[in-house]
């Protein structure tokens, strides 16, 4: 097994996983090459949440403690029942959480995590940032892979890796164009001063109302100086859709069923951004020669587990182990890394749908959650998720 790994890497997306790619990549001992389409890096204004799972792998990129700086340490995540008002089920994340998992559960500013990637990529020289490349094509070619770019520019290394998101054009030609699944779903986000989060919701905790094809999620951000709100619905859209304006007349038509204490929150917001929600089936293969995909461009998935950004992530993780192991031979790393990845994201993939429709069950079906969710302790949710939280999925080979 070596430490340094001379390989030149090209990524193609500058999101959470392609920062953190190119950060594992390059403690490994690669140069790497970041093309983002933006014309500067950065993320969206809104909150995410990041499991023990996720500072796992900040910890082996060696941003831990940074990525742990910015975060907002919440005392649990509860479910309410938005038709009645009643707590359905909570779990706590305090410390015998953070004891059992090795790290905590947190929400963060997105921009703020994205910053911390951002940092450690600019502090290394083995790391090259460059806006406004957006990749339209790629090709293996006998000493590597490129990447071609839409201003005709092209990128060439020994490998190229897809962390290009859900409209991945790697993925596109690596599979020929597998169709993206509607969910049905969407998602209205919006940031909300502390000041105007009505005093009876200033919960630490990361919240989530189910109510009947709707479900909302709330959680402090920043120091506590903004609420995170996303409201989620049913409806029949025919296109996915992304960081498009959003009506407030649109979501507090959905939410007519939620009780006034939640549904109240609904009308503070004065900008609303919508997302159209899909993801993709699974696939068996990610790679094609010395091209592989990784994190919302090899398993997009819906919100509703809050780990996407977590599996991109540990997707980071697991690309420098193999590399590494491997000792720099691109095929066996790729086969390996997509081997040990495929199992554990596409079961977050298949889990979040079902979440999706227990968030949002009616009737009989919602009278089963309550009670199913209801009667569980602590240690009945911590076992149930440590095959998820215990670490980063790396296996020892
Ligand atoms: C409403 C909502 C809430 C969510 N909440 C959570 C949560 O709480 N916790 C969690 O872990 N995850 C959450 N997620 C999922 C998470 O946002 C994604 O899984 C994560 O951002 C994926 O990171 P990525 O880098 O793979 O893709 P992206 O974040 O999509 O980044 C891709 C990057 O590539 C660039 N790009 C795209 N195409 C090209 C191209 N052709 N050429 C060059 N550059 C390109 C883009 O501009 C972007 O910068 C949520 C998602 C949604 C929609």
């Amino acid at each position: 097994m070596t430490d340094t790994v001379n390989r030149t890497m090209v990524v193609a997306g500058g999101g959470i996983g392609g920062l953190s790619a190119a950060l594992g990549l390059a403690n490994i001992g690669c140069r790497v090459t970041v093309l983002e389409q933006a014309a500067q890096f950065g993320e969206i204004g809104a909150g995410i949440q990041i499991g023990p799972n996720a500072f796992h792998a900040f910890d082996y990129l060696g941003v831990g403690d940074a990525a742990r700086a910015k975060a907002v340490y919440i005392d649990k995540l509860i479910m309410m029942d938005g038709l009645t008002g009643d707590l359905i089920a909570e779990m706590p994340v305090d410390a015998p959480f953070r004891t059992r998992f090795g790290n905590p559960y947190a929400v963060v500013h997105r921009a703020d995590l994205h910053g911390v990637l951002l940092d450690a990529c600019r502090a290394r020289d083995a790391i090259t940032l460059v806006n406004n490349q957006r990749v339209v094509a790629y090709e293996n070619t006998a000493s590597g892979a490129l990447v071609r770019t839409e201003t005709g520019d092209t990128f060439a290394g020994d490998a190229v890796i897809g962390a290009d998101g859900v409209r991945s054009k790697i993925r596109e030609q690596l599979t020929g164009g597998d169709a993206l699944r509607l969910s049905g779903h969407v998602a209205y986000r919006a940031v909300l001063p502390i000041e105007q989060m009505p005093e009876d919701l200033r919960w630490n905790a990361a919240t989530l109302w189910a109510g009947p094809k709707c479900h909302m999620v709330h959680y402090p951000l920043q120091g506590w100086k903004t609420f995170n709100l996303v409201a989620t619905f049913q409806t029949d859209v025919s296109e996915v859709g992304t960081n498009e304006p959003g009506t407030r007349e649109e979501v507090l038509g959905r939410f007519g069923a939620i009780v006034p204490k939640a549904r109240k929150l609904l009308e503070k917001p004065t900008e609303w951004r919508r997302w159209v929600l899909g993801d993709r089936e699974p696939i068996e293969n990610w790679t094609d020669g010395n091209v592989t995909l990784l994190g919302d461009a090899a398993h997009p998935t819906h919100q509703y587990f809050a780990q996407g950004a977590c599996m991109a992530l540990e997707d980071s993780v697991c690309l420098a182990d193999k590399l590494r192991r491997c000792e720099g031979d691109l095929g066996a790393a790729f086969h390996a890394y997509q081997e040990e990845r495929i199992v554990r994201a596409y079961r977050v993939v298949l889990s979040s749908r079902m979440l999706g429709k227990l968030y949002h069950a009616e009737g009989v079906e919602r009278k089963i959650r309550n009670a199913v969710m209801g009667a569980k302790s602590p240690d009945d949710f911590y076992n149930g998720l440590q095959w998820l939280y215990g670490g980063t999925g790396l296996s020892a080979a």
